[in-house]
């Protein structure tokens, strides 16, 4: 994993014929989606002796997963529809905030874990703020802006958690006692 890796995906989200439901489907699966990615990369960092980057990560899925409740409240009684295998609006199969499982290492350091989360919150103010320029629906451009300022808190609190990590030097990768892989 490097630094210089492109952002995947990152499209603005195009809300231009979305319903409130709809958007609200969208929300509630990335922000789900966004949860459970951080949990189980949390666990996974766990299970490799990194428990720093493994707090970090619960810490940011107790975050989207609060956002995902939110959402699912404000849907209310009439609840979130389904969102059909492949209808939802991101160009990607996963979710814009969705960190890619491949990019976690193991041995990564709170850094690199927060260089990966930053880029998942900032994909997810593209995906707010697009719909949020796009959508026909005036409920949905205003809730599709709140939650990009919501986002871009996120954004923020990731940016000052950066700061207290410097950017580790070569090497980091190094394992003097690597897993065993059975060949
Ligand atoms: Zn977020």
């Amino acid at each position: 994993m490097t630094d210089s890796t492109p952002p995947t995906g990152g499209d603005a989200g195009d809300g231009k014929a979305m319903g409130l439901a709809e958007f609200l489907a969208h929300a509630h699966a990335m922000e789900a989606e966004a949860a459970e990615r951080y949990a189980l990369l949390a666990d996974q960092m766990a299970v490799h002796n990194n428990p720093g980057v493994a707090t970090l990560f619960r810490k940011l899925a107790d975050v989207e997963g609060r956002h995902a409740e939110e959402i699912k409240t404000r849907a209310g009684d009439t609840g979130l529809p389904r969102l059909a295998l492949g209808a939802h609006r991101w160009s990607d199969a996963e979710g814009p905030e969705t960190i890619d499982v491949g990019e976690a290492h193991y041995l990564m350091l709170p850094y690199q874990a927060l260089r990966l989360a930053l880029r998942g919150e900032e994909r997810a103010v593209a995906f707010f703020g697009g719909v949020a320029e796009t959508a026909e629906n005036a409920e949905v451009r205003a809730l599709a802006a709140e939650y990009a300022a919501e986002e871009q808190e996120h954004v923020l609190e990731v940016r000052s958690m950066l700061a207290l990590y410097p950017e580790p030097g070569e090497g980091w990768a190094d394992d003097p006692d690597p897993p065993s892989t059975p060949d």
